[in-house]
């Protein structure tokens, strides 16, 4: 059996619920973040379900991939975009995010080219250093944009944490605002966007008393996998492991725990080391680094995993024995719910009741 993603849809469905009331008593929208996901039409139809109306991903092919399965939505590009993609941008979302002139002059001429207007969203930088424009620059690039035909900026965005982990805080948040509040007066306009941030913001969201100028958020991680990402702190009645990955054992064994012989580099250039425990029960499953990030699994029942190469995890499977075709479960950080979903080699299963 090929390992599979078995992807709970109505728990996926009930964390969107949950996330979008929490999100509306405070103004805010979310954008189903679908990129951790592969664009999976499937779930994409679970968030729309929920009431998220806006979805976004960092990559077109997704985008596509969900418009071509019927999902309805505001399509909404996060990562923004090369100039060679500007073609492809205009003609399929609705919405990107930039932060480049040169960018944004090429999805104008293309705009123009396709007799529409393309939105875009304005990132600024507010200290975590990945995309954006420094603040200082924010009104020079602005008033070039407003210079633009074919594009219209429709708001302005920020990411933190994503990169260097810095914290979405009352001050940066604040500031963003205030950015916001300055440039809309200065220059007459309304952003009809203000997207704050990511997973990463569900503490700053409960701790805002009221609504704030902020009226998106970006969500993908906090849906999926019931976390916000600061301190992977479990959102409140969320469900964990509304995905987890399944995988058969076929090879179980009592072997020793130590190694015989002498100790170079393994397939991936570390050198391990392990104690003698004297003879356990090592239980081989079909999957490995070529399948998932094996250090963000988690497996469900009381087994350990000892170590993995491309193919292979091997497990300590002592205190809860598996014998060879017994299906071993686990669940998933960010790294491996990415990394599993876009492999070739996993499939997906779905199951449609809580059970
Ligand atoms: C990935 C990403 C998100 C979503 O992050 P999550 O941690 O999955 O919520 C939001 N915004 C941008 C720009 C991203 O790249």
């Amino acid at each position: 059996m090929a390992p599979y993603l078995d992807i709970n849809l109505k728990k996926l469905q009930s964390n969107a619920e949950q996330l979008v009331t929490m999100t509306r008593a405070k103004g805010i929208d979310i954008t189903g973040i679908t990129k951790c996901v592969l664009g999976n039409p499937k779930i994409a139809a679970c968030l729309v379900a929920a009431g998220i109306s806006s979805l976004g991903d960092s990559r077109l092919e997704n985008i596509v991939r969900m418009k071509a399965a019927n999902i309805n939505a505001l399509w909404v590009l996060i990562r923004t975009p090369s100039i060679g993609e500007a073609h492809d941008v205009v003609a399929n979302v609705d919405v990107s995010f930039n932060s480049e002139l040169l960018v944004i002059a090429e999805l104008s001429k293309e705009a123009l080219k396709q007799h529409t207007t393309h939105d875009i969203v304005l990132m600024v930088e507010m200290g975590d250093l990945r995309e954006g424009v420094l603040p200082r620059d924010l009104a020079k690039t602005i008033e070039e944009i407003l210079r633009m035909k074919g594009v219209q900026l429709t708001g302005l965005g920020t990411n933190l944490a994503c990169m260097s982990g810095v914290k979405p805080s009352h001050d940066n948040m604040k500031s963003f605002s205030d950015l916001a509040k300055r440039y809309e007066q200065q220059y007459g306009l309304t952003f009809h966007i203000l997207s704050g941030g990511n997973s990463a913001n569900v503490k700053w969201l409960e701790e805002i008393g009221s609504p704030s100028q902020i009226n998106a958020l970006r969500l993908g991680e906090a849906i999926f996998i019931g976390r916000e990402t600061l301190s992977r702190t479990h959102i409140k009645g969320l469900h964990l492991n509304a995905i987890t990955l399944v995988a058969e054992v076929i090879e179980s064994k009592y072997k020793p725990s130590r190694p015989k012989g002498e100790i170079g580099q393994n397939a991936f250039g570390e050198t391990p080391s392990y104690e003698d425990n004297g003879n356990i029960l090592r239980s081989i499953v079909a999957l490995g680094k070529q399948d998932v990030c094996v250090a963000g699994l988690t497996p469900l029942a009381d087994i350990d995993i000892i170590g993995s190469s491309s193919d292979h995890i091997v497990l300590d499977a002592t205190r809860s024995p598996l014998k060879v075709g017994d299906r071993v479960r686990f669940g998933l950080d960010y790294a491996a719910l990415l990394s599993s979903m876009t492999s070739p080699f996993v499939a997906n299963s779905y199951t449609r009741s809580l059970g």
